[in-house]
């Protein structure tokens, strides 16, 4: 089962567009601690609303539901993008046997985005920055809301951390950071990791539990070379991958989707020109560009291959304690590799361009622009 922590800003965007039950849906953390070896290196309390973790159907039900409420959005299922073509004034795309103009498309269809190819625009990166072992379970754990990542875990074998976030009704995600090289861990193995985490975390016996899934998931780290080509702009999947160290793609696509929709709407209404359409390529990648530098630095930071090695580069980074930081970035929302992004600002154009249809009311949301 995937689930996601969203931030504030990406909560708040969910709020915006109707998704009003999205902290019900998902449960807020009391607060965050780093372990090594049973020692405590970190320890974060959070308010109500830092973070929600939710399961990622409940968050599509709750995004269907509320995109289904307005009359401004006209959703069709089951018709797969076959091929577009853009012209200077706007965007065909066949389904099947139907044709669809618009004046824009958005390819937000995953990281094997049909769109990005049609673009012909690349995706490189790794094909696997980190790997995962993931399992969700039903749980009475002996730290109820609390999240909580342990570095070196006793009794999993070559799992450099295990994580446990709790979500709602009882329910955690447990994630083991596995070596990228080591095969994929058979079902046995990983149940052998559950327990032996869960009864170290429970005086040395497993308490009841019920697996709910399990996997083993490798984390790509992609990045498309461009976000928009003409009237054609990638989000989401399709655009990155990112995911190692607890960041969180999903909320990076939220991130996407609210920098990119305004911008598109004062365009149709022409509150602003094209020209405003090409920030969403420089904040948005230059964001995700900046988010990968940093992960690519503290990779290594946090993957020592022996014991000796790891005591020096501890020593040279700074301290265990400055990683235990680089550790629970991605998850809290902070840091390099978590906090909301600030997009640096751009000169652009100002004014609106000449309507050359009956100009709708512009609705203008506090911006630079
Ligand atoms: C095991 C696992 C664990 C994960 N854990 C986390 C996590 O803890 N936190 C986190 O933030 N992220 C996590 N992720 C990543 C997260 O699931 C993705 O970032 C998120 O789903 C991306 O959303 P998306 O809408 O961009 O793409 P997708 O979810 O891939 O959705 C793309 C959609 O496009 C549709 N589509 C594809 N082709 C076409 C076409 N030609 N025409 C029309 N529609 C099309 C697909 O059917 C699909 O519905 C995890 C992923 C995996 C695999």
């Amino acid at each position: 089962m995937r689930s996601s922590v969203l931030r504030a800003d990406t909560a708040d965007l969910l709020t915006r567009i109707g998704y009003h039950r999205v902290a019900a849906d998902g449960r807020g953390w009391t607060g965050w601690r780093t372990l090594r070896r049973g020692r405590e290196l970190a320890h974060h309390s959070l308010a109500p609303g830092e973070t929600v973790h939710l399961s990622q159907h409940r968050l599509l039900r709750g995004l269907r539901d509320a995109v289904s409420a307005t009359p401004l959005v006209r959703l069709v299922h089951d018709s797969a993008v076959a091929e577009f073509e853009q012209d200077a004034d706007g965007v065909s795309v066949r389904t099947g046997r139907t044709w669809w103009r618009g004046s824009h498309l958005v390819g937000c269809d995953g990281p094997k985005s049909g769109v990005r190819r049609q673009l012909k625009v690349r995706f490189p990166g790794h094909a696997a920055a980190d790997h995962y072992a993931v399992a969700t379970i039903r749980a009475d754990l002996p730290f109820p809301g609390e999240a909580r990542l342990h570095r070196d875990p006793p009794g999993s074998a070559g799992a450099r951390e295990v994580t446990a976030r709790p979500l709602p009704d009882g329910v955690w995600r447990m994630d083991w950071r596995l070596p990228v090289r080591q095969p994929q861990l058979t079902p046995d193995a990983l149940i052998e990791h559950l327990r032996a985490t869960l009864a170290d975390w429970n005086g040395g016996a497993v308490p009841g539990y019920e697996l709910i899934a399990a996997g083993d998931h490798v984390v790509q780290q992609r990045l498309a070379t461009r976000f928009q080509v003409g009237r054609v702009f990638l989000a989401g999947d399709a655009a990155h991958l990112l995911g190692s160290l607890g960041m969180q793609n999903l909320d990076e696509g939220l991130r996407d989707a609210d920098n990119l929709a305004w911008k598109l709407a004062l365009v149709w209404h022409n509150c602003a020109t094209e020209r405003l359409l090409a920030t969403y390529q420089q904040e948005r990648r230059g964001s995700v560009i900046a988010r990968l530098r940093s992960a690519d630095q503290a990779r290594p930071l946090l993957q020592p291959s022996t014991p000796l090695l790891e005591v020096r580069r501890s020593v040279l980074s700074g301290s265990l304690r400055r990683n235990a930081a680089l550790l629970s970035d991605g998850s809290l929302g902070t840091g390099k590799l978590g906090s909301a992004p600030a997009y640096p600002p751009t000169g652009g154009p100002r004014s609106p361009r000449p309507s050359r249809r009956p100009a709708p009311a512009c609705w203008c949301r506090t911006s630079r622009w």
